[in-house]
């Protein structure tokens, strides 16, 4: 009776160890984006580690991203919409 239990366990390891091995297989080829950088590619501040594993393929450190999405008002209004509009007319 205790071999049967033996063996199920066994089994039970051999499957998940296959398991494991697909979703590595499966996480490598996951990657259209690129890696993290570790420093911004605009001002070569360090970026955070918490800020690349959350943001799989990140290039800017905050600031610049958020310089980059408009978000300080400090420097609004370069001529992206400018640009976007006269190609859209
Ligand atoms: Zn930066």
């Amino acid at each position: 009776m205790a071999g049967g239990w033996a063996r199920d366990g066994a089994v039970g390891e051999q499957i998940e160890a296959s398991i494991s091995d697909e979703l590595a297989r499966m996480q490598a080829q996951k990657h259209p984006v690129g890696q993290s950088l570790t420093h911004c590619a605009e001002c070569e501040e360090p970026i955070p580690e918490k800020r690349r594993v959350a943001i799989p393929g990140v290039k800017l450190c905050l600031d610049c991203q958020q310089d980059r999405d408009g978000t300080y008002k400090s420097r609004v209004g370069i001529n992206r919409r400018g640009s976007k509009d006269s190609q859209l007319k």
